[in-house]
């Protein structure tokens, strides 16, 4: 089995091909400049496309590429470029697409997809005989591999878009990685509004406020710069304090480096107590407050 795997970001990039190369040899296609830091992640080749990406000359230079080789799978990272490419090459091969998924599994000629549904709180498993599909980001840690890629440069053509401006985004004034104590909101906080509730609590032990992938990302409740996890951002501060968190892997692959740990769950069987050092169990519309209240006193 061959695939290949398209992304714009090298970070997604190297989590994906960390996963797809435990399941079939896997190529590349990426911008020429991020192709340098790529060597090393399992592609068996790393397609450099040369000049300015947008989504109609990559799709034509995917498509080519994929002519020539005939590739089993096609992997497209889930990133503003990825989706309209992974439109365009879905529409251009005839062929359906399975958008977002996290897991993927190879169960003889069909093929086992992974992906959230109903906002994030439930996971549909599909079985399909589908051969293209968008990734999401966080599928797993990234490692790498002693062998390196073989580079092919590929120039892309002129596009039909020109750009006509680039507003940068103002930078992140959130410094999770390097904060001492984090106050981490998970899903159990309810509603956006909860957080002036958690607020006093984040002052008074002079922290930093994050939160879980649903919290930042599904709801937005918090920026996403804020998301603490697989997907988001490692941390490892004195004391990581996780409220209303269940505790799944993808969440604790980004705190596990914290010193102390202190959990805030109703729910006494929640798998974030395995990693606590300290663990309240209880209704944290409670608990909070009486927190905030003792600290103050
Ligand atoms: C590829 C991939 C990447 C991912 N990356 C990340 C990532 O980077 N970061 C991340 O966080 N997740 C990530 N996830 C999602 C992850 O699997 C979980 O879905 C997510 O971490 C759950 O978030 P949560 O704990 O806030 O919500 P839930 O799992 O819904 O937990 C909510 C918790 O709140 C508790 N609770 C509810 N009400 C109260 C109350 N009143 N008082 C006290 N406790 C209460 C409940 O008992 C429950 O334990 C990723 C998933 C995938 C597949």
């Amino acid at each position: 089995m061959r695939g290949i795997v398209f992304s714009d970001k090298t970070e997604t990039l190297v989590q994906a091909l960390t996963f797809f190369r435990q399941k079939m040899e896997v190529d590349a296609a990426v911008p020429a400049e991020n192709t340098q830091p790529l060597q090393e992640y399992g592609a068996k080749r790393l397609y450099a496309l040369q000049g300015t990406g947008f989504s109609d000359n990559v799709s034509e230079a995917i498509l080519g590429i994929i002519e020539r080789e005939k590739y089993d799978f096609i992997f497209i990272m889930s990133t503003a470029l990825g989706r309209e490419v992974a439109g365009i090459i879905s529409d251009r091969l005839g062929k359906e697409i399975i958008a977002e998924v996290f897991d993927f599994n190879l169960d003889n000629s069909k093929v086992r997809t992974k992906r959230f549904a109903w906002g994030g709180k439930t996971v549909t498993e599909e079985e399909s005989d589908c051969r293209i599909f968008t990734v999401m980001p966080g599928m797993t840690e990234a490692s790498r591999t002693s062998e390196k890629s073989e580079v092919v440069q590929v120039k892309l053509n002129d596009s039909k878009i020109s750009l006509v401006q680039s507003i940068p985004k103002s930078s992140s004034t959130v410094d999770l990685e390097h904060a001492n104590i984090i106050v981490s909101v998970g899903r159990g906080i309810g509603k956006k509004e909860s957080i002036d509730l958690v607020m006093p609590f984040v002052r008074a032990v002079k922290g930093e406020l994050a939160g879980s992938r649903p919290v930042c990302l599904d709801y937005q409740w918090l920026s996403e710069d804020r998301q603490v996890g697989l997907s988001g951002r490692k941390v490892k501060p004195k004391l990581y304090i996780a409220i209303g968190i269940s505790g799944q892997i993808q969440h604790i692959a980004g705190m596990r480096g914290s010193k102390t740990v202190i959990a805030i769950n109703k729910d006494k069987s929640a798998p974030i107590f395995e990693e606590a050092d300290f663990g309240i169990v209880g209704d944290l519309f409670q608990i909070v407050p009486a927190l905030v209240k003792a600290l103050q006193q």
